[in-house]
């Protein structure tokens, strides 16, 4: 005859979660897409052949034959040199990421400021 110790076992010692703080209702807000103008939402082009953005939303432009010096000092060298060479088309990859940089910097000036400082990082 041989006992076997019945023991209870409590593995699960968690299930009880009251202890949340109920301030906690508010979830994490999604963006207000219908805030956003619908231009903003897509990639910006420029048609083959063209060399200048013009914003679908307002009067800014930008052209890549006459950059302006601020933006030129920022590139790097062999964006710079690439542009220099006045071979470039703006299909080559630097002048893509180059474009969809300022492009996408100045949307968030279409953006209402609660997106605008939604999408920085405050810090
Ligand atoms: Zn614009």
């Amino acid at each position: 005859m041989s006992t076997v110790g019945s023991q209870c076992r409590y593995d699960s010692d968690f299930s009880e979660d009251s202890t949340i703080p109920s301030s906690e209702s508010e979830e994490e807000p999604l963006y207000p897409i219908s805030k956003i103008p619908t231009f903003c939402l897509y990639p910006p082009e420029i048609p083959d052949g063209r060399f200048i953005w013009n914003c679908p939303g307002c009067d800014y432009n930008i052209d890549f034959l006459n950059l302006s010096t601020d933006i030129v000092n920022q590139l790097p060298d062999d964006t710079k040199l690439l542009l220099d060479s006045k071979t470039w088309t703006i299909k080559d990859e630097p002048i893509q990421f180059l474009f969809l940089t300022l492009a996408s910097e100045h949307y968030k000036d279409h953006l209402p400021a609660d997106i605008r400082s939604a999408m920085s990082p405050s810090v």
